[in-house]
């Protein structure tokens, strides 16, 4: 694909659908994700609600909850949980605008990663549409602090990641990945299925508050301090911190454009990368919002010591 193909907007080709269960609530999901007009971005559709107040925009200032996955709400109070996934496969496939039509208050877990909706995506195709590309160019360091978490937004040419997580489960540890490039090569080859995980103590305890209602051995690793109780066990040795990127494609995404810039972070997580993302947008000083082709020239011609 010519280069300048990349400076335009994209949207599927075609509509594609998938069933599942969210992992939430347990219900049984219909998901559509269909062709959307150009400059829209993506839009959640809630059949199961009435029409006009049925439309949630992903978007950062939609984000209502980060606990246990991501959830967005619009001013009628409608929501949509366990966005993440599909949001991470649209953003590394270049999808920019789409409508995904539910029946249900949830995106369905299907095998946990982004797999499925990696291959939706790809059977589709993607088709170039008349509007330009805006990117985001973070122009000052960026952070958020919490502890011993941190997450950090620096000026630089492209859109990468440093990533580390520490957990006290010996089956997980200290895992880390250094220079990962956030694009659609290193999401299909590295990233996309890589599984969601959770610790089976954790899992008893949401189980009793009624969540997780439709959490399996098929949706998700679960991790019992030494071990992996998966019988198949992990797809990649460090799945872990793959997964910590695999969600941070489309927490990063709900910037509302691409983000050039180098991400890094310890022990990050929804919550955390939601708030870098709240953080630098709302302050005009941080960013350029520009044309994806001028960001390039911006970059070198900008001196950003200056500003950092
Ligand atoms: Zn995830």
């Amino acid at each position: 694909m010519s280069k300048d193909i990349e400076y335009f907007q994209h949207t599927l080709n075609e509509p594609v659908t998938c069933f599942g269960r969210g992992l939430h609530t347990g219900l049984s999901v219909v998901m559509r994700i269909l062709p959307a007009a150009p400059n829209t971005g993506w839009t959640f559709i809630r059949r199961d609600l009435p029409q006009g107040e049925n439309e949630i925009r992903a978007i950062w200032f939609n984000v209502r909850d980060t606990q246990l996955s991501t959830t967005l709400g619009n001013r009628f109070g409608a929501t949509v949980s366990t966005v993440e996934h599909i949001l991470s496969a649209l953003k590394a496939h270049g999808i920019d605008n789409a409508r995904i039509v539910l029946n249900a208050p949830e995106v369905p877990i299907l095998e946990g990663s982004a797999r499925t909706f990696s291959d939706l995506i790809l059977s589709s195709g993607r088709r170039v549409q008349s509007a330009r590309r805006r990117v985001i160019v973070v122009r000052k360091t960026i952070e958020v602090v919490e502890g011993d978490k941190f997450v950090r937004l620096t000026p630089a040419p492209e859109a990468t990641a440093d990533v580390e997580i520490d957990f006290p489960s010996v089956a997980i540890g200290r895992q880390k990945l250094t220079g990962i490039k956030l694009d659609e090569k290193t999401f299909v080859t590295r990233i996309r299925d890589a599984r969601t995980f959770t610790m089976k103590s954790e899992v008893d305890k949401i189980m009793a508050e009624g969540l997780a209602q439709g959490a399996s051995l098929a949706n998700a690793i679960l991790v019992d301090d030494e071990k992996v109780i998966n019988p198949e066990g992990l797809h990649y040795p460090d799945e872990f911190v793959r997964h910590k990127v695999l969600d941070l494609y489309g927490d990063l995404a709900l910037a509302g454009a691409h983000i050039i810039g180098h991400f890094s972070g310890r022990k990050i997580g929804h919550t955390l990368n939601a708030r870098l993302v709240a953080k630098l947008v709302s302050n005009t000083n941080n960013f350029t919002f520009t044309d994806r082709e001028y960001a390039e020239t911006y970059w070198t011609t900008i001196n950003y010591r200056d500003s950092a």
